[in-house]
């Protein structure tokens, strides 16, 4: 039976069990075919729909899956597909995978396209390339192919696609024409797809247009309102074919009057994170529209508490006719984990608290269709306390002052210091941590795991691999060494296994780049370290060599960004937490002998909120000094590093730079080192190593350029200050491609000190 009023975003798509990242690493290798690839997504695909037919939704999404991202998806559906990838004479997928991750073979060599954060989420999506000659049409048929397989199932759906706005409002623009030089073409391009949809007896289309959340200007506004108001009028034209405008992670307070005269037949809002959605709804909403009202989380891990969503619902239908208002997600559910009954290691009381993207599917059902049974229990479940507490750790909390969050002396009188204590080149050489974790490292902890083998076999394996890395960082030339972290399986998982008040998830995987997953851990109860977490690793690596091994830590801010956060305790109160356990590790590696830490916060920028006005007062004002807090304490020969990656730090690089660190790198060869107008501009302070290479691709970048990338560098910031360093982690990388890229690197640094 279908709910009537029901409707999903999108689902996950990696398969319950990863399988569409295990099928196309194989295609990538060459051990399976491109169909037996196809064949693996289209059960994925079924596996999907028949979900949320049986749950009884009624508006199920199609064109939500992707082999990489929806946003290249769309670029490859639309033809905006830069000319260096095209002239390779590979095959589509082909073609598409280059886009996605590079390609370096018989047919040529190039670089992939730049990859961010998706809006606030840790989904990345690639970032479409327009060229001049780019011509905006469709090529592509996925949407109708995949509505026609869900078709054949016997299951109806809603095909989605981004939308025209956001999606020209994400590409990037090569040359001298933007945004409003492609709306017609794509105006006409979008038409024809919805046309072909039609002609299939599809009844729906869904343009999805999260852009819309952001702060719109006037000129962009123009363009939202040109796009629509021709592309309404082209598919009226042509069918009766009702439009979906979806938006997700905030409210549209910019354009909301724009939206609702426009003439949609149903609009997408999303009321979680938007915290005015229900303002502008209660302004006035058309008659005749129905309002899919996003009221399930689609990003946390949490039960949907009834009570409190309901009167959201009845608030709602104050303003909008009760029969024209269909239960949403929030947004898509690929930002959470397919379901809680694939965890059998947690304790009951914690997992009848959870909800994932299959358990929502029956909330959006319980809600829509006011479910009594289902209600009380949902009372019973929230009535009853949860989490444990620690009186300690809220106690420390509580006392905090000011001088927690000083780091004394300034940074320019410890960089005197530091430079008399470490004696480093110019251009110092260094990766940001991990070294490429291969089948024997991962199968090590494995075993140790399932406790094939003993804690004394594992460390040593792992001392072994340590004593192998650092060696090979002598030979390569690196001047400031890591450990490589092959006890790690995730820089955030790691530390939230080893401090208390995380619970983990044995299957609770959630993509964020790719098909590459993250397993988040789960904020459960106050915060706090137990005991020393990663001295022994750093202090034994630090034995093997003269050079200084920079100990390696992740942030507080990163950790609670890539964790399922509480949502009955504040963030800020969380961070904090979560900031004194570190610092307990930091002041602990120092007393054993370490002399650099870095601290990463790869993650800092993604919750920063969508929209400008909120940035400081919502985020930036409690993150910022939760960093401060981690290394405030420690002696002034003590090198603080710290590290950030794939997104656009531009707009709040002062801010960065009031993190305090002495040394940062971060991510920037896949954004054309754009970043470095905006350190040269804010005269950036803390010392800095823009990435000089991408690792998220196989290929080895020659000397030649990592020394125009450095040169690029050195045009805008004082070369006293640059740092030489890869843009990540190289865990996901090859042993080979490794080394040949680190020697190009050493080798360009070197260059580099010579001229
Ligand atoms: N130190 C981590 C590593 O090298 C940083 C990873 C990241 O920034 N995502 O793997
Ligand atoms: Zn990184």
């Amino acid at each position: 039976m279908s709910i009537q009023n029901t409707s999903v975003v999108g689902f996950p798509r990696v398969g319950k069990n990863r399988e569409l990242k295990f099928a196309s690493e194989k295609f990538f290798k060459g051990e399976v075919s491109e169909s037996e690839l196809q064949k693996t997504a289209a059960e994925l695909r079924l596996y999907g729909w028949k979900k949320q037919q049986a749950a009884g939704i009624a508006y199920i999404p199609s064109n939500d899956f992707s082999f990489y991202d929806n946003v290249l998806d769309t670029a490859f559906l639309f033809n905006v597909i830069p000319e260096r990838y095209r002239n390779l004479g590979l095959s589509d997928l082909e073609k598409y995978f280059a886009a996605a991750h590079g390609y370096q073979g018989e047919k040529g060599d190039v670089k992939a396209l730049p990859m961010k954060k998706w809006f606030n989420t840790n989904y990345h999506y690639i970032v479409p390339e327009v060229e001049d000659s780019t011509e905006f049409k469709l090529i592509g048929s996925k949407p109708v192919q995949e509505f026609n397989e869900a078709k054949k199932a016997g299951i109806e759906t809603v095909p989605t696609v981004i939308g025209a706005y956001t999606f020209l409002r994400l590409a990037r623009y090569n040359g001298k024409k933007c945004a409003k030089d492609f709306v017609a073409d794509a105006v006409a391009a979008y038409a024809e797809l919805a046309e072909q949809l039609a002609l299939e007896d599809a009844k729906w289309i869904s343009f999805a247009e999260p852009a819309l959340v952001l702060d719109v200007n006037t000129e962009e506004r123009k363009i939202f309102n040109s796009i629509y108001a021709a592309l309404l009028k082209q598919i009226r034209a042509k069918s009766s074919l009702k439009i979906l405008l979806q938006t997700y992670f905030g409210d549209i307070r910019d354009v909301y009057g724009d939206v609702i005269a426009l003439g949609f037949d149903g609009v997408g809002l999303d009321f979680v994170e938007g915290r005015k959605s229900l303002e502008l709804v209660q302004k006035g909403f058309p008659k005749d529209v129905l309002l899919f009202a996003g009221i399930v989380n689609g990003k946390n891990i949490w039960r949907a508490d009834y009570v409190q969503k309901n009167a959201l619902l009845a608030q709602i239908e104050k303003s909008v006719d009760a029969s024209n208002v269909v239960v949403s997600t929030s947004c898509s559910l690929l930002h959470v984990p397919y379901t809680v009954a694939a965890e059998q290691k947690l304790p009951a009381n914690v997992l009848e608290h959870f909800s994932f993207a299959e358990e929502k599917l029956l909330e959006l059902a319980d809600l829509a269709s006011g479910n009594a049974d289902a209600l009380e229990k949902n009372k019973a479940l929230f009535a009853s306390s949860r989490t444990p507490e620690n009186r300690a750790v809220q106690n420390e909390l509580a006392a905090l002052s000011a001088a927690d969050f000083e780091r004394k002396p300034n940074r320019l009188d410890r960089r005197e210091i530091q430079k008399n204590r470490f004696h480093l080149p110019a251009f110092p050489t260094t990766t940001i941590g991990s070294f490429p974790q291969t089948a024997e490292v991962r199968a090590n902890r494995a075993a140790f795991r399932k406790g094939e083998i003993s804690k004394e076999q594992y460390v040593k394996f792992n001392q072994k691999k340590i004593a192998e890395c650092i060696q090979l960082q002598e030979e390569i030339g690196l001047d400031v060494i890591v450990h490589g972290e092959f006890e790690r399986n995730d820089m955030v998982e790691y530390f939230g296994s080893k401090i208390d008040g995380f619970v983990f998830t044995q299957n609770a995987w959630v993509q964020s780049y790719g098909t590459r997953c993250v397993k988040p851990p789960v904020v459960w109860g106050d915060v706090s370290r137990s005991a020393p977490i990663t001295v022994e690793w750093s202090v034994y690596a630090q034995s093997c060599t003269q050079k200084p091994v920079k100990g390696m830590l992740t942030g507080p801010v990163t950790i609670l960004n890539w964790s399922f956060p509480r949502e009955d305790v504040s963030l800020k109160t969380q961070v904090q937490q979560i900031a004194l356990a570190i610092r307990d590790e930091v002041l602990d590696l120092e007393k054993n002998g370490i002399r650099i830490i870095q601290i990463d916060e790869a993650a800092l920028r993604e919750k920063l909120p969508l929209r400008k006005s909120d940035w400081h007062k919502e985020y930036l004002d409690w993150a910022i000094p939760a960093f401060r807090l981690v290394h405030a304490k420690v002696k002034p020969e003590t090198q603080i590093h710290t590290h950030m990656c794939y997104s656009e730090f531009g707009d709040i690089v002062r801010d960065i730079d009031n993190m305090d660190a002495d040394v940062i790198t971060f991510e920037a060869s896949r954004s054309d080192l754009k970043l470095l107008d905006a350190l040269n501009e804010a005269h950036f302070e803390t010392e800095v190593g823009p990435g000089v290479y991408d690792i998220h691709s196989p290929r080895v970048p020659s000397e030649q350029e990592i020394v125009d990338a450095l040169h690029k560098i050195i045009a805008k910031i004082p070369q006293q200050n640059v740092w030489v360093n890869p843009d990540c982690g190289l865990k996901t990388r090859g042993e080979t491609e490794t080394t040949a890229s680190l020697k190009n690197l050493v080798a360009a640094a070197k260059r580099l000190r010579l001229e």
